[in-house]
This record gives C-alpha cells, sequence and structure tokens, in this order.
C-alpha cells in the first residue's frame, strides 16, 4: 500500500535527522571504544537479539535485548557508540524480520525505523546530557543510584521520544489521535523499554561488581525468567489462536448457518410462490370445473342441472309469489338426425351451436336456455304475463331456427317444435313441468305445428298413449292382438288376388283400439319390429294352409304392411326368409305393402332393399300411392310389382263418376311403369265402375268386403264365392253394408 504523501514526508523528515544523529554520532566516536567487549557486545544485539526477541500478543511490539544491548553500549562506552548502536541493532532487526520472519515493510519503513530508534536515543541523551542529573554520570559509576537515574531518565526520554513521534506520524499529524494512539501502545512500548534498562542495569551491575558464580546464577535466572516468560507467552499466543479459531468457527458456522437461512428462505419464498400458482391454478380449475359442471360443453347453454336448478328456484317464487309468472319452453330440432347421418356428426355439433346461438338471441338475459341433450333444448321464459304471449316468443323462435343457413358448403334448413307450459301452482318438482312441456312439444309434432300450449287434457291422452305402449309391449302374449283379412279382388271378373293382413287389437280393458291410434305408438316404441315378425309368421302359415284349400286358392297371396322402422332394420330380409322358410310359403305368395312415403324418405335405400327383397321372389306394393311424393325418375327405377291408390282419391269420386282424372293419371301412369294397379277405399258402386272403366287391376274396399276374421275369410275360401257385388244400384251406393269397424280414437 502506497503511503500518502504527508506521512511520507514525515518519514522522509525523520530519516534526514536520524542521519544527522548518525553523523553527529559517528563524528563524536570515541576510537578507543572499539575493544572486544565492544565487538561481543555489538555481535549479541546483531545475532542473538532479534532472534530472541518476544512479539507481545495484540501489539506489534516484541520485547527485545536489543534495547538492553543499546543501553549497555551506553552505560559502557557513552552516548555516541550507543546511539550508533541503536541504528544497528534496529537495521539488525529489520533484516531479520524481513528475512527470517518474512515480514513485509513499508516503503522507507526500514531506514524510518533506523532513524527513528537512532533519533529518539540521540535526542534522549542530548536532552539527558542538559539535565542537571548529567552531574550524577560523574558520580561513582555502577552505584545503584546513578544506574536508576541515568537508565532511568534515558528509557523514559527514549521511550517517550520515540513513542511520540511514531504516534505523531501514524494519526496523520492529528495531535488528539496520535495521544490517543500514543496512550494505546503506552503500556506495552514502556514496558519494552522498561525490561530493556532493567536488563541492561542487571548485565552492568554482574559487570562491574558480580563474579563468575554470581553472573552464572544470574545468567541462569534471566534464561530461567526469559524461557518461561516466553513459554507462556507461546502458551497465550496458542490460547488466543485457539480463541480465535473458536471465535472463526463461531463465526464461520453462523455464516453458513445464515447462509443456510438464506437459502431456506429463498427455498421457502419458491414454495410458497409454487403453492401459490398451485392454489391460482386449483382455484381456476374448481371454476372451470364448476362451469363445465353446470353447463353444455358444446354450446355453452346451462345443462340439465343448472336447468333444474333454475327452475326449483322459479317455482318456489311463483309459489310464493303469483305475479312471478314464468313459462317453460320445450324445443325439438327436427330433421337434426337426418344432418347427422348425412352430412356427418362434426356438422351436426356446429348446427347445434348455431341453433343455441339464435335461441340466445331471441331471449332476455334474464332467460334461460338450456340444452338438455341430443337435439333437446329448454328455455326458461321469465314472464311474459300470458300463454299467447309466450306462444309467440315460441313462433319468433321457431321462425328464426327456420331460416335456412349455409355450412361447409351444404344449405342446411331445420325446424323446431316448441311445447309451452305455463307456470302453475301444482307444480313442485322441475321435472314436472318439464314433463308437461315436453307432452306439449310432442302434440306440436303429431299435429304437424310449430308450437303448441300445454293442457291438462294432453297429459290425460299423453297417459293413455304411455299406458297403451306398456300394454303393447305385452299384447303378443296376453294374446289381445289378431289378423284381420280383406280381400283384393281383380275387378274384371271378381277373382280374390289374396288378401291384406291388417293387425287387430283387442284391448282387455278399452277393447278394439283402432290401428290408426296404436300402430304409430308400435312403431315410435320400436315394438312394431316383434310385432311384425309375429305378423309375418301368423299370416305366412295361415296362407300355406289356405292355398292348400281348393284349386282357385292355390295362387292367392297375403299382403303384409311393413313400417319403415322395420324397413330400415336389417333384420327385415331375414325375418321374411325365416317366415317363408318356416311355413313354406312360396315366396310369391307373399306380397310386402310399403308406403310412399316411407319409400320415398331414402329411395337409395329403398332401393337397394327391394331388390333384396326381390331377389327371395316375394311380390312387393307401393301403398297409399299419391300420397307420398314420389319422383317419377325414383319411382320407374323402384321394383314394385303393384301400386295401390291411396283411399282420398278413390272416396272423391261421386255417384257420377265425377273427379276421377287423377285415377286415371295414375291407373295410365302404372301402366306405362308395367305396374299393376290396386285401388283402395271402394266403398260405392259408382266407384266401383269407373275404375273397371278405367282399367285398375284390383279393387279393395267396404263394398267388395270389409276386412274380415281368419275364421270368416276361411269359410269365404271354401265357399269360392265372388267377391264382386251381386248388383250395383244406379245410385252409386253398395247394396253390402259398408259397416265401417272404426273405433278411432283420437290420435295424439
Ligand atoms: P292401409 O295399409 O292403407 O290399410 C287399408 C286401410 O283401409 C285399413 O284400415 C282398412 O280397414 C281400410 N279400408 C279398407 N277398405 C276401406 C273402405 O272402403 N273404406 C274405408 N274407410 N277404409 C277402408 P285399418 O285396418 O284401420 O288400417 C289402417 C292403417 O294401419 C293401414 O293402412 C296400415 O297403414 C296400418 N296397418 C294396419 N295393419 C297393419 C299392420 O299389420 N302392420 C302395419 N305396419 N301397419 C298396419
Ligand atoms: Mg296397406
Ligand atoms: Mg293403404
Amino acid at each position: 500500500m502506497a503511503l500518502d504523501p504527508q506521512e511520507k514526508l514525515s518519514r522522509i523528515i525523520t530519516i534526514a535527522f536520524g542521519f544527522l544523529a548518525v553523523i553527529y554520532a559517528v563524528v563524536n566516536f570515541d576510537v578507543s571504544n572499539l575493544t572486544p567487549l565492544l565487538g561481543a557486545l555489538l555481535l549479541f544485539a546483531v545475532v542473538i537479539a532479534p532472534r530472541a526477541s518476544i512479539p507481545l500478543p495484540g501489539t506489534d511490539i516484541a520485547l527485545t535485548f536489543s534495547d538492553a544491548c543499546v543501553y549497555l553500549a551506553f552505560l559502557f562506552y557513552g552516548g555516541p557508540t550507543a546511539i550508533l548502536f541503536a541504528g544497528i541493532e534496529t537495521t539488525a532487526n529489520c533484516l531479520y524480520l524481513h528475512y527470517r520472519q518474512g515480514f513485509k515493510f513499508q516503503q522507507f519503513m526500514v531506514p524510518f525505523n533506523i532513524a527513528l530508534n537512532v533519533v529518539s536515543f540521540t535526542a534522549a541523551y542530548l536532552i539527558w546530557t542538559t539535565l542537571p542529573t548529567t552531574r550524577l554520570v560523574t558520580a561513582t559509576v555502577g552505584s545503584a543510584q546513578h544506574l536508576i537515574v541515568t537508565l532511568g531518565t534515558i528509557s523514559v526520554l527514549h521511550f517517550v521520544i520515540a513513542s511520540s513521534i511514531l504516534s505523531f506520524i501514524r494519526a496523520k499529524n492529528r495531535l488528539s489521535e496520535a495521544y490517543r494512539n500514543w496512550l494505546r501502545d503506552f503500556s506495552s512500548r514502556a514496558m519494552m523499554h522498561i525490561v530493556g534498562a532493567g536488563l541492561a542495569a542487571l548485565v552492568y551491575m554482574l559487570a562491574i561488581y558480580g563474579d563468575i558464580l554470581t553472573a552464572a546464577i544470574s545468567a541462569v535466572g534471566i534464561a530461567i525468567v526469559y524461557f518461561s516468560y516466553r513459554r507462556s507467552v507461546s502458551d497465550l499466543k496458542r490460547a488466543m489462536r485457539e480463541t480465535e479459531a473458536v471465535q472463526e468457527e463461531k463465526a464461520e458456522t453462523e455464516r453458513t448457518l445464515r447462509k443456510e437461512a438464506e437459502v431456506y428462505a429463498e427455498e421457502l419464498a419458491v414454495a410458497l410462490e409454487s403453492q401459490e400458482r398451485a392454489n391460482l391454478a386449483l382455484r381456476k380449475s374448481e371454476q372451470d370445473f364448476q362451469h363445465a359442471a353446470l353447463h353444455d360443453a358444446l354450446t355453452g347453454l346451462a345443462n340439465r342441472k343448472l336447468l333444474h336448478d333454475k327452475l326449483l328456484a322459479r317455482i318456489a317464487k311463483y309459489r310464493n309469489d303469483n305475479s312471478s309468472v314464468y313459462h317453460v319452453l320445450f324445443l325439438d330440432l327436427s330433421r337434426f338426425k337426418n344432418i347427422n347421418d348425412s352430412l356427418g356428426h362434426t356438422i351436426g355439433d356446429k348446427v347445434l351451436s348455431i341453433a343455441a346461438r339464435r335461441f340466445l338471441r331471441l331471449v332476455t338475459p334474464s332467460d334461460t336456455v338450456a340444452r338438455l341433450g341430443g337435439d333437446e333444448f329448454a328455455i326458461i321464459l321469465k314472464g311474459p304475463s300470458t300463454a299467447s304471449k309466450a306462444k309467440k316468443v315460441a313462433q319468433r323462435i321457431h321462425d328464426s331456427i327456420s331460416q335456412p343457413f349455409s355450412l361447409s358448403g351444404n344449405r342446411i334448413s331445420i325446424s323446431v317444435n316448441i311445447g309451452i307450459a305455463p307456470a302453475d301452482l301444482e307444480y313442485t318438482m322441475p321435472e314436472e313441468i318439464l314433463r308437461d312441456a315436453d307432452i306439449a312439444m310432442n302434440y306440436a309434432k303429431a299435429q304437424r305445428e310449430s308450437v303448441a300450449v300445454f293442457t291438462r287434457d294432453l297429459r290425460t291422452r299423453f297417459l293413455e298413449r304411455v299406458r297403451l305402449e306398456m300394454d303393447l309391449s305385452h299384447a303378443i302374449e296376453r294374446g289381445e292382438l289378431s289378423m284381420s283379412y280383406q280381400p283384393l279382388v281383380r275387378i274384371a271378373d271378381g277373382k280374390l288376388l289374396g288378401f291384406e293382413a291388417l293387425l287387430r287389437w283387442n284391448h282387455s280393458e278399452y277393447g278394439n283400439i283402432s290401428p290408426a291410434r296404436f300402430i304409430p305408438i308400435a312403431e315410435d316404441s320400436g315394438l312394431i319390429i316383434p310385432i311384425t315378425k309375429w305378423i309375418l309368421r301368423e299370416t305366412t302359415d295361415q296362407m300355406a294352409e289356405w292355398r292348400k284349400i281348393s284349386p282357385e286358392t292355390r295362387d292367392i297371396l297375403v299382403s303384409v304392411n311393413i313400417s319403415g322402422k322395420h324397413l330400415s332394420s336389417e333384420d327385415l330380409v331375414y325375418d321374411i326368409e325365416h317366415a317363408l322358410e318356416r311355413s313354406k310359403l312360396a315366396p310369391e305368395g307373399l306380397k310386402l305393402e310399403i308406403t310412399e312415403s316411407t319409400a320415398m324418405d331414402n329411395p337409395e335405400f329403398t332401393l337397394k332393399l327391394l331388390k333384396d327383397l326381390k331377389r327371395l321372389g316375394v311380390q312387393l306394393s307401393l301403398d297409399d300411392f299419391g300420397t307420398g311424393y314420389s319422383s317419377l325418375s325414383i319411382l320407374h327405377k323402384l321394383p314394385f310389382d303393384t301400386i295401390k291408390i291411396d283411399r282420398s282419391f278413390v272416396s272423391g269420386v261421386g255417384p257420377n263418376g265425377e273427379d276421377s282424372e287423377i285415377l286415371q293419371t295414375i291407373i295410365s301412369l302404372a301402366k306405362n311403369l308395367r305396374m299393376k294397379v290396386i285401388a283402395e277405399g271402394i266403398e260405392t258402386s259408382a266407384q266401383l265402375s269407373v275404375l273397371k272403366h278405367l282399367g285398375c287391376d284390383y279393387g279393395q274396399g267396404y263394398l267388395l268386403a270389409k276386412p274380415m276374421t281368419a275364421a270368416k275369410a276361411e269359410a269365404a275360401l271354401y265357399d269360392g264365392r265372388s267377391w264382386l257385388p251381386y248388383q250395383t244400384a244406379d245410385n252409386g251406393t253398395s247394396t253390402s253394408p259398408a259397416e265401417i269397424d272404426r273405433n278411432d280414437i283420437s290420435i295424439f
């Protein structure tokens, strides 16, 4: 470390004074002093004294024999020799410290130390010579008084001057600081000089008065004191080193602990942060979970659970306060299944989302729109005050949904049937009002209306229907089903073509129920398939039997109605094959009637299926022709053997044959397609005459024969009767009673 200029200057000045002091000593040196003793003392001061120094622990001061050598030189040879001794012994000490102990001296430090010792001793000496006590030196040399005064004065002056200069320079010339430094080092430095002076006095006394023995004893004593002191100093140093080591260890432990604490604190902060993040994520996932639990994933609308909760609240509110009116709408998308089947589920999903958005646009934020599942939705309308106002809202929703739109290049048109259930005090649970809205929706669907409002009468009918469905599922095993047979007659000669098999249900409680009522229930519930299998078994067995009655009955056939549901099931071909095999009926003895609307629902599929059926050898008849919007381009491809003209075209023909144009058109169309024609619902002779005149092949109707039990039909077969009326009245009414076994319950 470089010295600051001020300290540097102070040192140079001291060195300069030291130089002057050495010149002074050299000039005043008495050459007669150069004796072997002086040489021995010099040797001791240069070689032994630096090695025998004892550093004082906790200070930068060492006790040496060097000062003792200087004071001895002074006592034996006077001031100038002692001044030179001071310079030499300091030089020797510095060199020893530097080369042996590895001590690094600062700039000017060695000459400064030498100069300081030389200057301070010179000053002490010069002051001593001016003091009145100098007279005492001339007193008996070696007397105790002489020694105490001389050495005391010299050593005190030497010590005071040396320590003052050093403190002053170290304190950078600041007096107060210098004083504090001086006080701090006072005791140790004073000790250094006192020990030096004491040793010098002791050696001097021995040299003057002592004999060899006393000198030896003293030397041993000094050696013992010296070594025990040195030892205690080294013990002290060791103790200090140990204390320092303990303290260092303690400090190290504290540092380690602090570091660990810091690391722990950091880890804690990281852990807290990640904990916080986890909490946030948990809260978010809880919210997401809650939202997912209450909303439909596809449309984002409320789900069944949320609808249930909201409805529960609405119901409770209305029960408390009649003025808080509400309406529940049940919505069912029509034709949605077709979209899903033909365009795929992705488009189907998009259609549902579009429908959901349209619903939301047409209601207020206080209303609730929910998806119940599939293509079913529900809306809680807060208000309106009356059912007719709710109906207007529903109508608007219907009109909006019915607007066609484009999706992935497809023009899509859907519609919706909506049932409305107004608030009622009888409702206590959401399921009740939803059930009634659903009933109204089903009614709207059955009536081909867009919107219907729930009434209790609808519920009665609905419950009846549910009851019928349940009863129908047990009707076969309970023996309540039977077949009725209605003759199909060749118009030209009254020859029997065969029978149409018509299902009858004699309900244990309600009696005969019209097919028009229970067939749709059977179709909706899927019961029509097992029932038709039963019918196929019954009728093929029956026909196989009847064909054996006579040669005239050998070629008759039975015509069985096949519903759309069964047509689209994969089992139909197998079921028919199985029935034919079982009964051993020739395939051409069985005809299948498929209504025009069913056949045209999916013409591609129908074509494939009909071909499969044709391969079995059975005959095919297109039922209720004229009601199903056939496309001629498709019709001519379908392998039907006969067309059955719907009853409505026949019944429209008046007593004098008016309104027969359509019949004429249909008959010529069938002929062009090379199909036979059967006219249904012939009730009057006029109708029969017209049909005969138009060249219609076959007829069926009350005029010819009502549907009859198997027993009656069998009896008629044995009779071999002609099926044309015996006479045809001019007024166009039949002589045979046209009792219609209709016991229609209004359809739902
Ligand atoms: P459909 O297949 O067109 O059957 C002819 C219907 O016309 C029968 O009614 C028959 O009784 C009735 N009918 C025949 N001649 C006359 C007439 O001169 N005047 C009037 N007013 N009606 C006449 P039904 O037996 O009530 O059957 C109604 C419909 O129910 C059938 O129409 C058919 O679609 C369906 N159906 C009847 N039985 C079955 C069956 O076993 N399976 C299937 N899938 N449907 C059946
Ligand atoms: Mg039929
Ligand atoms: Mg028909």
